[in-house]
């Protein structure tokens, strides 16, 4: 790999294929494959991801909201796209740009219907959301009653998939919890079936449950923070490889002596003589001042160099006392030493937001 002259989010496509392996080869033979590459693939590059999934024979993406869902049509993604939480506002763009919505309501399906009937639709692909307990969005057991109601009066929509999330498949502590999600969302599923007389596509599990509930995959399988290298546990995320590894370079070294301060408000004055070394990234990029103040570190040719003051918008201080470096020697915020897990935990966050927050100034470097 080329070294970090500047900031750059480096972005392995064969950590991502080894990865979309590894989480198929849980599943029984059959089993679909649905790819989350919602908020720009976890902070990577969503075209960039989406091509490498097609090439390896994804059978669906998912996506959180319409425009993300645009962007890769244009970008010649072919593949079906499920918008996960659409707004009524953009149900003609979604017709207009074949993406398919989540319809989680007894309003949501209704106005998806009136549009489609009133575009003439035939047999236009939606996806019903049950609310099995994570009370976010979903049709219940008691508003279920709407489904056959709304979709039985129209031939302008097909039921193409029928879906349900878990709220905690990564904790076994609520293994209970989990397992009556899974039941309600069979029996909900069962009674869909029925009343449409046909068989959707039905899906469950994000990255956590394919591994922790295997016999709940159903007929397709979400998965998104796997794709990228990480499964909520040590233990599985050995299997797993990092796809993006944040690095930068040094732009200054700084020798104090005792009784120096750095940065703003002075927030770190220097006991003794202290060398540090001032890098290219900041908050704006993605790197919090939750940070600051020794919480976290980066590493600086294999040595760890924890982070001194306050972070700045665009600029971090390390302490580098005791590393032989010099400017221009590359720095590693996440990746090889780092990994992803360690740092949010430092910041008392989790890797979903550490990724997903680097910001679109980084610039993202692929490497095939
Ligand atoms: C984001 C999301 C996923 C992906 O979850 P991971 O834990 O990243 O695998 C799956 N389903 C829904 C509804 C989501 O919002």
């Amino acid at each position: 790999m080329p070294k970090a002259e500047e900031s750059v989010l480096e972005i392995d496509l064969n950590a991502l294929a080894h990865n979309f392996k590894t989480i198929k080869s849980q599943l029984s033979p059959g089993v679909k494959f649905m790819s989350v590459i919602k908020a720009y693939a976890y902070g990577n590059d969503s075209v960039a991801m989406a091509k490498k999934l097609e090439e390896l024979d994804t059978d669906y993406f998912a996506v959180a909201y319409t425009e993300e869902g645009i962007k890769l049509r244009e970008a010649g993604v072919s593949k079906p796209i499920l918008i996960l939480h659409p707004q009524p506002v953009n149900y003609p763009e979604i017709i207009e740009n074949c993406l398919e919505p989540n319809l989680y309501s007894a309003r949501t399906l209704q106005l998806f219907i009136d549009i489609a009937e009133k575009q003439k639709q035939k047999n236009y692909p939606v996806h019903l959301k049950f609310n099995t307990g994570m009370n976010r969005l979903g049709f219940t057991e008691t508003n279920y009653h709407h489904i056959p109601e709304k979709i039985g009066k129209t031939e302008s929509v097909k039921v193409v998939s029928a879906f349900s999330h878990l709220a905690a498949s990564e904790d076994w502590k609520e293994r209970e919890f989990t397992l009556s999600q899974i039941y309600k969302f069979k029996d909900l599923a069962g009674k869909l079936i029925d009343d449409i007389r046909y068989e959707p596509l039905l899906h469950l599990c994000n990255t956590s449950a394919i591994f922790n509930y295997p016999s709940a995959t159903f007929s397709m399988v979400r998965s998104g923070l796997g794709l990228y290298g990480f499964a909520n546990d040590p233990n599985l995320d050995e299997k797993l490889k990092p796809v993006g590894t944040l690095k930068t370079v040094i732009s200054q070294i700084q020798n104090l002596k005792e009784g120096d301060t750095v940065g703003y408000s002075r927030a770190f004055k220097a006991e003794k003589i202290t060398k540090t070394a001032t890098i290219p990234i900041g908050h704006a990029d993605g790197i919090k001042r939750i940070y600051g103040h020794g919480k976290a570190g980066v590493f600086v040719n294999g040595e760890y160099a924890p982070i001194v003051g306050n972070v700045c918008m665009d600029i971090i201080m390390i302490d580098v006392t005791h590393i032989d470096c010099q400017e221009g020697d590359e720095v590693i915020i996440f990746g090889g030493p780092q990994h992803v897990t360690k740092l949010a935990g430092a910041g008392g966050t989790i890797s979903y937001e550490l990724i997903t927050g680097i910001s679109q100034r980084v610039k993202r470097v692929i490497i095939q």
